[in-house]
C-alpha cells in the first residue's frame, strides 16, 4: 500500500487544533492525508490515524486548521511529524479561534460536520470558515520523500 500509494503525489499540511484561543492548548502534526471534497458547501477532509493523538483531539474540540506548507517549510513538516524537534520554528496565527502556522500558502479554518471511522484512521470532514492562501512553491511528498516544483514558464511544470 505504502509503496503503490506513494506513487500519487500530494503536497503537505499541518493540521492544527485548540482547547481555547491559549497557544499553549495547541496541537499540531504533519498530514498529507487531505482533499477538497465539495465547493457549496465548502467541505475538505483529513484522514487521521487512530493511534495519533490529534484523532481524540479533533474529536474533543470539534474543529481544525489546515496549513499548506510552502517548500521553505519542510523543518516544520518534520518537526510535526515527531522526526525532529525544533519548536523554535513554530509561529502561529489564528483565524475563526483556530491556530495556522506561519508562512503556510493556504489557511483554512474548519468545523467538523462529520467523522467517519474507516479502519485504523478518522475521516474528518470539515467545513471551511475561512481561507486565505498567498502564492510560492508548495512542498510536496511523493514515494516516501520530500520534493519541490520546479516552475520553467508561467504554465509549464517541469520535474523535481
Ligand atoms: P505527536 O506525535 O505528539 O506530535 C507531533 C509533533 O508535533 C511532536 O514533535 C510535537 O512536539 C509537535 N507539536 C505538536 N503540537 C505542537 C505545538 N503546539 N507547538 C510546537 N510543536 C508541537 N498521519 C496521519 O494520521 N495522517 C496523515 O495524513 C499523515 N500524513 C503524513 C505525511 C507526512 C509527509 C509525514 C512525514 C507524516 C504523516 N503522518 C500522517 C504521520 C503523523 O504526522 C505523525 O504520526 C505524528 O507524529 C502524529 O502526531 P500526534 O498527533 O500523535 O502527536
Amino acid at each position: 500500500m505504502r509503496k503503490a500509494l506513494g506513487r500519487f503525489a500530494s503536497g503537505v499540511t499541518i493540521v492544527t487544533t485548540a482547547e481555547s484561543q491559549d497557544e499553549a492548548s495547541v496541537h499540531g502534526m504533519t498530514a498529507n492525508a487531505f482533499t477538497s471534497v465539495s465547493l457549496d458547501p465548502p467541505l475538505v477532509l483529513v484522514s487521521i490515524s487512530t493511534r495519533a493523538k490529534m484523532d481524540a483531539k479533533i474529536k474533543e474540540t470539534g474543529r481544525y486548521g489546515v496549513s499548506v506548507l510552502s517548500c521553505e517549510q519542510e523543518p516544520l513538516s518534520l518537526h510535526f511529524a515527531g522526526a525532529v524537534n525544533e519548536p523554535d520554528l513554530v509561529r502561529f496565527t489564528w483565524r475563526k479561534g483556530v491556530p495556522l502556522l506561519d508562512g503556510a500558502l493556504v489557511h483554512l479554518s474548519c468545523r467538523v460536520v462529520d467523522s467517519h471511522p474507516a479502519g485504523d484512521h478518522t475521516l474528518h470532514i470539515g467545513q471551511v470558515e475561512e481561507l486565505w492562501y498567498d502564492d510560492g512553491r508548495p512542498l510536496l511528498f511523493y514515494t516516501g520523500s520530500f520534493r519541490a516544483l520546479e516552475l520553467q514558464t508561467d504554465n509549464e511544470v517541469c520535474g523535481f
